[in-house]
Protein backbone atom coordinates (compact mmCIF):
# COMPACT_ATOMS: atom_id res chain seq x y z
CA UNK A 1 0.00 0.00 0.00
CA UNK A 2 1.37 3.48 -0.82
CA UNK A 3 0.87 5.50 2.42
CA UNK A 4 1.71 2.36 4.47
CA UNK A 5 5.08 3.74 6.35
CA UNK A 6 8.04 1.58 5.43
CA UNK A 7 8.51 -1.31 6.74
CA UNK A 8 5.04 -1.60 8.21
CA UNK A 9 3.71 -4.16 10.78
CA UNK A 10 1.01 -4.79 12.72
CA UNK A 11 1.34 -3.96 16.04
CA UNK A 12 -1.21 -3.77 19.17
CA UNK A 13 -2.05 0.10 19.10
CA UNK A 14 -1.56 0.88 23.17
CA UNK A 15 -1.40 4.39 23.20
CA UNK A 16 -3.48 6.88 21.36
CA UNK A 17 -3.64 10.75 21.02
CA UNK A 18 -7.34 11.96 20.40
CA UNK A 19 -6.35 14.58 22.69
CA UNK A 20 -5.01 16.61 19.75
CA UNK A 21 -8.60 17.17 18.86
CA UNK A 22 -8.76 19.80 21.50
CA UNK A 23 -5.54 21.80 19.51
CA UNK A 24 -7.97 22.58 16.58
CA UNK A 25 -9.05 25.83 17.14
CA UNK A 26 -6.07 27.38 18.60
CA UNK A 27 -2.97 28.26 17.20
CA UNK A 28 0.42 26.48 17.97
CA UNK A 29 2.89 28.69 19.74
CA UNK A 30 5.66 30.48 17.63
CA UNK A 31 8.67 29.41 19.20
CA UNK A 32 9.74 25.72 19.28
CA UNK A 33 13.19 24.46 19.56
CA UNK A 34 14.97 21.89 17.09
CA UNK A 35 18.60 23.51 17.97
CA UNK A 36 21.21 22.30 20.09
CA UNK A 37 21.50 24.49 23.53
CA UNK A 38 25.16 25.48 23.76
CA UNK A 39 25.58 22.70 26.41
CA UNK A 40 24.36 19.96 24.75
CA UNK A 41 26.21 18.30 22.74
CA UNK A 42 25.07 17.80 19.07
CA UNK A 43 22.87 15.00 18.10
CA UNK A 44 24.13 12.83 15.10
CA UNK A 45 21.65 12.52 12.24
CA UNK A 46 22.62 9.88 9.84
CA UNK A 47 20.29 9.91 6.40
CA UNK A 48 19.57 6.57 5.14
CA UNK A 49 18.44 5.67 1.39
CA UNK A 50 15.02 5.68 -0.09
CA UNK A 51 12.71 2.76 0.04
CA UNK A 52 9.29 2.33 -1.80
CA UNK A 53 8.69 6.30 -1.62
CA UNK A 54 9.91 6.75 1.88
CA UNK A 55 13.27 8.41 3.37
CA UNK A 56 15.35 7.10 5.88
CA UNK A 57 16.94 8.82 8.67
CA UNK A 58 18.08 7.73 11.99
CA UNK A 59 19.75 8.83 15.16
CA UNK A 60 21.62 6.50 18.51
CA UNK A 61 17.70 5.41 19.31
CA UNK A 62 15.40 6.74 16.57
CA UNK A 63 14.88 5.32 12.74
CA UNK A 64 11.86 7.61 11.16
CA UNK A 65 10.85 7.15 7.67
CA UNK A 66 9.16 10.36 6.44
CA UNK A 67 8.58 11.78 2.66
CA UNK A 68 9.39 15.66 4.27
CA UNK A 69 12.68 17.55 3.20
CA UNK A 70 15.91 16.57 5.52
CA UNK A 71 15.78 19.27 7.86
CA UNK A 72 12.01 18.17 8.84
CA UNK A 73 13.30 14.53 9.26
CA UNK A 74 16.53 16.35 11.36
CA UNK A 75 14.09 18.82 13.76
CA UNK A 76 12.21 15.47 14.12
CA UNK A 77 14.47 13.22 14.91
CA UNK A 78 16.20 15.45 17.38
CA UNK A 79 13.23 16.64 19.27
CA UNK A 80 12.48 12.80 19.33
CA UNK A 81 16.16 12.77 21.14
CA UNK A 82 16.06 14.85 23.84
CA UNK A 83 12.59 14.45 24.56
CA UNK A 84 13.42 11.18 25.37
CA UNK A 85 16.70 11.92 27.65
CA UNK A 86 14.91 14.52 29.34
CA UNK A 87 11.64 12.34 29.92
CA UNK A 88 14.04 9.41 31.58
CA UNK A 89 15.66 11.27 33.62
CA UNK A 90 12.95 13.26 34.76
CA UNK A 91 10.78 10.15 35.90
CA UNK A 92 13.57 6.95 36.36
CA UNK A 93 16.78 9.69 37.24
CA UNK A 94 18.96 8.38 34.34
CA UNK A 95 18.94 8.25 31.02
CA UNK A 96 20.35 4.51 30.82
CA UNK A 97 21.53 2.38 28.00
CA UNK A 98 20.45 3.15 24.20
CA UNK A 99 17.17 1.41 22.65
CA UNK A 100 18.01 -1.63 21.08
CA UNK A 101 15.58 -2.05 18.32
CA UNK A 102 15.82 1.91 17.85
CA UNK A 103 12.36 3.30 17.85
CA UNK A 104 10.65 3.66 14.84
CA UNK A 105 8.85 6.88 13.77
CA UNK A 106 6.72 7.16 10.73
CA UNK A 107 6.13 10.66 9.54
CA UNK A 108 3.19 10.53 6.91
CA UNK A 109 2.49 13.52 4.77
CA UNK A 110 -1.07 14.08 5.59
CA UNK A 111 -3.49 13.04 8.26
CA UNK A 112 -5.38 11.43 5.59
CA UNK A 113 -2.30 8.98 4.62
CA UNK A 114 -1.96 8.96 8.36
CA UNK A 115 -5.28 7.64 8.97
CA UNK A 116 -5.66 5.57 5.71
CA UNK A 117 -2.33 3.30 6.63
CA UNK A 118 -2.78 3.06 10.59
CA UNK A 119 -6.22 2.98 10.40
CA UNK A 120 -6.74 5.57 13.38
CA UNK A 121 -9.23 8.25 13.30
CA UNK A 122 -8.49 11.51 11.21
CA UNK A 123 -7.42 14.39 13.21
CA UNK A 124 -5.76 17.54 12.64
CA UNK A 125 -2.35 16.83 13.77
CA UNK A 126 -1.45 13.76 15.99
CA UNK A 127 -0.24 10.62 16.57
CA UNK A 128 -0.08 7.59 18.13
CA UNK A 129 2.98 4.73 19.77
CA UNK A 130 2.71 0.79 19.30
CA UNK A 131 4.47 -1.25 21.67
CA UNK A 132 5.48 -4.67 21.06
CA UNK A 133 5.83 -6.25 24.84
CA UNK A 134 6.26 -9.73 26.25
CA UNK A 135 5.65 -10.14 29.53
CA UNK A 136 6.68 -6.39 30.35
CA UNK A 137 9.56 -6.27 28.51
CA UNK A 138 9.47 -4.05 25.78
CA UNK A 139 10.31 -5.67 22.48
CA UNK A 140 9.91 -2.67 19.76
CA UNK A 141 8.62 0.95 19.52
CA UNK A 142 6.99 2.52 16.64
CA UNK A 143 5.81 5.54 16.38
CA UNK A 144 2.92 7.26 13.87
CA UNK A 145 3.01 11.32 13.60
CA UNK A 146 1.21 13.80 11.17
CA UNK A 147 0.46 17.28 11.02
CA UNK A 148 2.68 20.45 10.88
CA UNK A 149 5.97 21.05 11.92
CA UNK A 150 5.23 23.30 14.84
CA UNK A 151 2.68 20.98 15.92
CA UNK A 152 5.28 17.95 16.18
CA UNK A 153 7.77 19.64 17.84
CA UNK A 154 6.06 21.71 20.19
CA UNK A 155 3.49 18.93 21.27
CA UNK A 156 2.96 15.70 19.11
CA UNK A 157 6.70 14.75 19.50
CA UNK A 158 7.62 15.00 22.55
CA UNK A 159 4.40 13.43 24.00
CA UNK A 160 4.47 10.29 22.04
CA UNK A 161 8.21 9.81 22.86
CA UNK A 162 6.98 9.58 26.23
CA UNK A 163 4.97 6.94 25.95
CA UNK A 164 7.47 4.98 24.39
CA UNK A 165 10.02 5.61 27.22
CA UNK A 166 7.15 5.02 29.60
CA UNK A 167 6.31 1.49 28.67
CA UNK A 168 7.25 -1.06 30.66
CA UNK A 169 8.31 1.24 33.19
CA UNK A 170 5.41 1.40 35.33
CA UNK A 171 4.95 -2.07 36.57
CA UNK A 172 4.60 -5.48 34.69
CA UNK A 173 1.65 -4.73 32.46
CA UNK A 174 0.45 -1.83 30.63
CA UNK A 175 0.44 1.77 32.13
CA UNK A 176 -2.67 2.96 33.22
CA UNK A 177 -3.80 5.53 30.09
CA UNK A 178 -4.69 8.66 33.37
CA UNK A 179 -0.90 8.09 34.24
CA UNK A 180 0.39 7.66 30.29
CA UNK A 181 -1.63 10.65 29.10
CA UNK A 182 -1.03 12.73 31.98
CA UNK A 183 2.90 12.42 31.80
CA UNK A 184 2.46 12.67 28.14
CA UNK A 185 0.94 15.49 28.36
CA UNK A 186 3.41 17.24 30.32
CA UNK A 187 6.07 17.03 28.15
CA UNK A 188 4.21 19.33 25.61
CA UNK A 189 4.83 23.24 25.45
CA UNK A 190 2.62 24.70 27.91
CA UNK A 191 0.48 26.24 25.62
CA UNK A 192 -0.88 22.86 24.92
CA UNK A 193 -1.09 21.92 27.98
CA UNK A 194 -3.20 24.86 29.06
CA UNK A 195 -5.77 23.50 26.00
CA UNK A 196 -6.41 20.54 27.49
CA UNK A 197 -7.09 22.71 31.04
CA UNK A 198 -9.09 25.24 29.39
CA UNK A 199 -12.43 23.78 31.05
CA UNK A 200 -12.04 21.86 33.78
CA UNK A 201 -13.46 24.44 35.92
CA UNK A 202 -16.48 24.30 33.75
CA UNK A 203 -16.99 20.57 33.61
CA UNK A 204 -16.50 20.52 37.72
CA UNK A 205 -19.67 22.86 37.56
CA UNK A 206 -20.96 20.50 35.82
CA UNK A 207 -20.19 17.93 38.06
CA UNK A 208 -18.68 15.95 35.02
CA UNK A 209 -14.98 15.54 36.89
CA UNK A 210 -14.26 11.96 37.75
CA UNK A 211 -13.74 10.20 41.08
CA UNK A 212 -10.25 10.78 42.15
CA UNK A 213 -10.30 6.92 43.00
CA UNK A 214 -12.43 6.40 39.92
CA UNK A 215 -9.60 7.76 37.91
CA UNK A 216 -6.98 5.99 39.79
CA UNK A 217 -8.33 2.81 39.32
CA UNK A 218 -9.36 3.07 35.78
CA UNK A 219 -7.53 0.43 33.28
CA UNK A 220 -8.20 2.13 29.76
CA UNK A 221 -9.91 4.87 28.12
CA UNK A 222 -13.36 6.47 29.03
CA UNK A 223 -16.35 6.25 26.19
CA UNK A 224 -15.19 8.48 23.20
CA UNK A 225 -17.66 11.71 25.17
CA UNK A 226 -15.96 11.91 28.02
CA UNK A 227 -12.09 12.06 26.69
CA UNK A 228 -11.61 15.49 27.19
CA UNK A 229 -12.36 15.29 30.70
CA UNK A 230 -10.42 12.47 31.45
CA UNK A 231 -7.48 14.09 29.82
CA UNK A 232 -7.77 17.29 31.31
CA UNK A 233 -8.58 16.10 35.08
CA UNK A 234 -5.42 13.49 34.16
CA UNK A 235 -3.06 15.45 33.24
CA UNK A 236 -3.92 18.18 36.05
CA UNK A 237 -3.47 15.50 38.13
CA UNK A 238 -0.48 14.23 37.37
CA UNK A 239 1.19 18.01 37.19
CA UNK A 240 -0.41 18.51 41.21
CA UNK A 241 1.24 14.85 42.23
CA UNK A 242 4.83 15.56 40.69
CA UNK A 243 4.66 19.30 42.39
CA UNK A 244 4.57 17.16 45.75
CA UNK A 245 7.50 16.06 47.84
CA UNK A 246 10.01 13.55 45.75
CA UNK A 247 8.78 14.95 42.29
CA UNK A 248 8.53 12.97 39.42
CA UNK A 249 10.38 10.10 40.74
CA UNK A 250 8.03 9.59 43.79
CA UNK A 251 5.06 10.05 41.09
CA UNK A 252 6.77 7.17 39.32
CA UNK A 253 6.94 5.24 41.89
CA UNK A 254 3.45 5.59 43.00
CA UNK A 255 2.19 4.38 39.88
CA UNK A 256 4.45 1.51 40.06
CA UNK A 257 3.49 0.21 43.75
CA UNK A 258 -0.30 1.38 42.77
CA UNK A 259 -0.14 -0.83 40.07
CA UNK A 260 1.05 -3.84 42.63
CA UNK A 261 -0.19 -3.36 45.38
CA UNK A 262 -3.55 -0.84 44.52
CA UNK A 263 -3.79 2.79 44.41
CA UNK A 264 -5.01 3.10 48.24
CA UNK A 265 -2.36 1.61 49.36
CA UNK A 266 0.32 3.38 47.43
CA UNK A 267 -1.19 6.73 47.91
CA UNK A 268 -0.91 6.39 51.66
CA UNK A 269 2.49 5.08 51.54
CA UNK A 270 4.24 7.31 49.04
CA UNK A 271 1.90 10.76 49.84
CA UNK A 272 0.09 9.98 53.32
CA UNK A 273 -3.02 10.80 52.01
CA UNK A 274 -6.54 8.65 51.09
CA UNK A 275 -8.50 9.36 48.20
CA UNK A 276 -10.36 12.07 49.85
CA UNK A 277 -7.65 13.92 50.84
CA UNK A 278 -5.90 13.71 47.28
CA UNK A 279 -9.34 15.59 46.06
CA UNK A 280 -9.47 18.13 48.43
CA UNK A 281 -5.72 18.91 48.12
CA UNK A 282 -5.72 18.61 44.17
CA UNK A 283 -9.14 20.71 43.59
CA UNK A 284 -7.49 23.37 45.56
CA UNK A 285 -4.33 23.29 43.41
CA UNK A 286 -6.46 23.07 40.33
CA UNK A 287 -9.04 25.64 40.85
CA UNK A 288 -8.00 27.61 43.55
CA UNK A 289 -4.35 28.64 43.56
CA UNK A 290 -3.19 27.62 40.27
CA UNK A 291 -5.59 30.38 39.39
CA UNK A 292 -4.11 32.76 41.69
CA UNK A 293 -0.87 32.18 40.92
CA UNK A 294 -1.25 32.29 37.12
CA UNK A 295 -3.71 35.37 37.38
CA UNK A 296 -0.85 37.35 39.54
CA UNK A 297 2.07 36.74 37.11
CA UNK A 298 -0.02 37.59 34.15
CA UNK A 299 -0.25 34.22 32.18
ZN1 LIG B 1 -1.06 10.03 24.31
Amino acid sequence: MASQCCGGSLFVILTLLPGSLAYAETPPPAAYKDKAGDDEPVIEVRHLGEQDGWRGAETANFRLWHQHTRGMAEAVLRTAERARAAQLRKWFGAVGPNWEPKCRICLYSSGEAYSQATGAPLNPGGGHTDIRADEGRVLSRSIHLHGTRAFLLNGVVPHEVTHAVLAGRLGSGRVPRWADEGMAILAEAQAHIDMHLRFLPRWRADDALYSIRTLLEMRDYPEPHAIGVFYAQSVSLVDFLTRQKGGAARFAAFVRDGERDGYAASLRKHYGWSFAELDRHWQRYAFYEKNTETASSGG
